[in-house]
């Protein structure tokens, strides 16, 4: 799941995070490009619309973090627009089980969803996890098949399961369940009721009544997230009728696009609890908003690298930095103040060490290029065989200056040129952002 949205997000990442700078129309190419990723991962028109529109709002809003390139924030700030669609960073809902046992859990949805099999599994990790005493009914009275397959699969993961009697109504074997739930000192009682192959009245009102009488703590509806939009709007008719607590996702091991999963939150304001990962017992994990964007990104160790480098900003210095610019000032000391914040990062290579995909053969192009610690250092060098007058004025440089520069810091003269060259476009380029007055990463410069 999710491998070909990884894939398109990862090739617009790729054209962002290779440039030092960021133009308005670069940002706008890249969040085309992600409306056009998420739709085609199947995710809900409106959703698209809310993600693509928070993530342009964040990329004008967000103070520049100068420790990293501008398309390195950019993946960051859509990791974090995926986090909140996903319920938020906190978000790791897990069950509620507490109160008088036995407390009742509802299972609910369509069949073949994996609701049967989503039974056994959270009966499995109530006791192995929480230590609780389960019981497992079926209440599927028009399919013996199902009440079969529910108690074979007890049997399995080693939890109670309620006797099948021939005859007896939904409601009544709930009912059963539960006395036989508080006789017998069990926790938890979880009630796997009849799924329908479509949305049917009788199924509703089945379910209501049961939940009527039950009074379940959770009632979870399970969706096969290899459906796409229809797992989603299954989900919407469910929650118009039961009052649904929370949802689980199967089959997200399978190869769908994903679709579902991202959009379901959004559309029904109901927290995705667990995710099936598998047909086996075991095969249940709970859900967790961060680590899922993790996942589809592919991209963790850019996230913590901006992340470590916005703790480790000075905002002093940045404020200070943002006045200078906004009066088109930004001098040799600023650079040089510049590279100190990169270095603070553990240096490029420290920063090159913690992004994927850095493999030896692009870290010797980098090195080529004169990417490497040793080119921090001399251009530091460079800055501080400087006098303050030149630092601040750097126009004042002309060859005797430069010549003296160079040997002072042991370079050539080519690279003293070359410094000064990068210095004049940061500043040109700072002038016209500070008069255009705009903030945000467009336009704005990186490490
Ligand atoms: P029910 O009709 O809703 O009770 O569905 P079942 O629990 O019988 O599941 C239908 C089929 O889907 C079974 O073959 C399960 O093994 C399979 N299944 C359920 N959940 C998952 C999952 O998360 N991953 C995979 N790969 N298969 C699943």
């Amino acid at each position: 799941m999710f491998d070909a949205l990884t894939e398109r997000l990862g090739g617009v990442f790729d054209k962002l995070t290779g440039r030092g700078v960021l133009s308005e129309k670069d940002v706008d190419a890249a969040l085309r490009e992600i409306r056009v990723a998420l739709l085609e991962a199947d995710v809900a028109l409106p959703v698209v619309k809310d993600v693509v529109a928070k993530i342009r709002e964040r990329a004008v809003g967000e103070d520049v973090i100068r420790a990293v390139a501008p398309g390195q924030q950019v993946v960051k700030i859509v990791h974090d627009a995926l986090v909140d669609l996903l319920g938020g960073e906190g978000e790791q809902p897990g069950l509620m089980v507490e109160g008088e046992p036995p407390v009742a859990i509802l299972m609910a949805g369509l069949q073949g969803s994996g609701k049967t099999t989503t039974s056994a599994k959270l009966a499995k990790r109530l006791q192995d996890v929480h230590k609780k005493k389960v019981l497992l009914a079926s209440l599927d009275t028009r399919r013996p098949a199902a009440m079969e397959q529910l108690q074979q699969l007890a049997g399995q993961v080693g939890v109670g399961f309620l006797p099948i009697m021939a005859n007896q109504r939904a409601v009544d074997i709930a009912k059963r369940a539960m006395n036989a739930g508080k006789l017998q000192g069990y926790d938890v009682v979880i009630l796997d009721t009849a799924g329908r192959t479509s949305i049917d009245e009788d199924m509703m009102a089945e379910a209501k009544s049961i939940a009527d009488v039950t009074r379940p703590r959770e009632t979870l509806l399970v969706a096969d997230a290899l459906t796409g939009q229809d797992a989603v709007e299954t989900a919407k008719r469910f929650h118009e009728r039961l009052p649904l607590t929370g949802l689980v996702l199967t089959r997200m091991d399978g190869d769908g696009r994903g679709g579902a999963a991202l959009s379901m939150r959004h559309v029904t304001g109901l927290p995705i609890k667990f995710l099936g990962v598998s047909e086996k017992p075991d095969g249940l994990d709970a859900f967790d908003a961060k680590r899922l964007a993790g996942r589809i990104l592919g991209r963790g160790d850019i996230v913590s690298l901006v992340e470590k480098a916005a703790q480790d900003v000075d905002q002093d210095k940045a404020e200070r930095l943002a006045k200078k610019m906004a009066k088109g000032k930004f001098d040799l000391d600023d650079l040089r103040e510049q590279f100190g914040q990169l270095k603070k990062m553990g240096g490029l290579g420290g920063i090159m060490g913690m992004l994927p995909g850095m493999n030896k053969a692009a870290k010797s192009q980098m090195a080529a290029a004169g990417m490497d610690d040793r080119m921090l250092s001399r251009q530091e060098a460079i800055i501080l065989s400087m006098t303050p007058q030149e630092r601040a004025k750097p126009e004042i440089l002309k060859a005797s200056r430069k010549k003296r520069i160079a040997a002072g810091s042991g370079v050539t003269v080519a690279d003293v040129n070359k410094l000064i060259k990068m210095h004049r476009q940061m500043a040109d380029m700072m002038k016209k952002v500070g008069k255009k007055g705009r903030g945000g990463l467009a336009g704005m410069m990186g490490g």
